[in-house]
């Protein structure tokens, strides 16, 4: 699974706890020992298990399994962090075990969700960014009186569509460029008036989930700081990114697909915060990508209170939850 970075580490495994210097007590299918990451004084904390149970360790009194992963990368990462001034991520973990076992030649492109898929960039390259801003910058009436401030619908270029031969007709556009920032690739649009038989937020092309909203924008900010804060809307987004944090950006919803886990992993991410709605979908949402992420990043997931999301709150309110 991880391109024999694990079956490599396998037969090595004594060299392993030697190299972290871990008293261990040898059994037939497995060692035993105190759990060195969470600093345990029950010697029996942690087991081991040999090579031909692949992916086996477990802390019993503090399942330091569960923060790291269960298989032998996981243990790694695990041992570095508890032995290490620095904190290890995935990425770091894989970079030292291959650096310890003596840079053997393995493709770490085939390591998953470290790599973005061949096919990543098909979204649709529709218009240039420039010719958008310069053709029809107006910001949003209808988001202005929202509350949102001018400056960060422009930055966004969130505008109102009353062309009704658009397909967003009636709605406030929310365009979608390509993760360098250069191409149109589509737009959510938010209805301006409730109806109820039409949904409140609709996309408007095919563009795939090889990206957030607002990547283009926060990019910068998230290579700076090694961290990104995951939200599930537009006006999420926007919310945050007034408030100054400029490191946010909306999943289009409540799940994280492997395109832009990858995304996260190439961008250089070391957290992630979890921002999303508080109601049962956005919780459950979270527990979610608590799961797919937690193998590669160090998360928090911040809860808010029932039925609200970040756009409803204060930037001074937001600022309180974040710091
Ligand atoms: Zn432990």
């Amino acid at each position: 699974m991880y391109s024999g970075i694990i079956e490599l580490l396998e037969p090595r495994l004594e060299d392993v706890l030697k190299t972290f210097n871990v008293q261990y007590n040898e059994f037939s299918g497995y060692y035993s020992c105190t759990c060195p990451i969470h600093n345990s004084d029950n010697p029996n904390s942690m087991v081991v298990y040999k090579e031909g149970y692949i992916g086996s360790w477990k802390c019993y009194t503090n399942h330091c399994e569960e923060e790291y992963g269960g298989n032998l990368l996981g243990l790694v990462r695990g041992l570095l962090n508890s032995s290490a001034e620095r904190r290890y991520y995935f990425r770091d973990t894989i970079d030292w075990i291959l650096k310890w076992l003596g840079n053997p030649k393995i493709d770490i492109s085939q390591v998953p969700h470290l790599v973005l898929p061949k096919k990543f960039d098909e979204n649709p390259h529709i218009a240039l960014r420039s010719t958008i801003r310069s053709s029809h910058n107006t910001p949003s009436v209808v988001f202005l009186e929202k509350g949102f401030s001018l400056e960060v619908l422009r930055t966004f270029d969130v505008t109102d569509c009353w062309n009704s031969k658009k397909e967003l007709y009636g709605r406030t556009v929310c365009p979608v460029y390509d993760n360098e920032g250069v191409w149109l690739i589509g737009a959510w649009g938010r209805l301006i008036e409730q109806k109820e038989y039409l949904p409140k937020w609709r996309p408007n092309t095919g563009f795939k989930g090889t990206t957030f909203y607002g990547f283009w924008e926060a990019k910068k900010s998230i290579e700076e700081t090694g961290t990104v804060i995951l939200v599930e809307g537009m006006c999420d987004v926007l919310r945050l990114h007034e408030a100054g944090f400029k490191n946010a950006v909306g999943l289009f919803g409540v799940n994280l697909t492997d395109g832009q886990l990858a995304l996260l992993n190439k961008t250089g991410v070391s957290s992630v915060t979890i921002l999303l709605d508080g109601d049962e979908a956005g919780q459950q949402g979270a527990e979610r990508i608590i799961k797919k992420c937690s193998n590669y990043f160090n998360v928090k997931n911040i809860v808010l209170p029932k039925e609200k999301d970040p756009a409803d709150f204060s930037i001074k309110e937001i600022t309180n939850f974040l710091i």
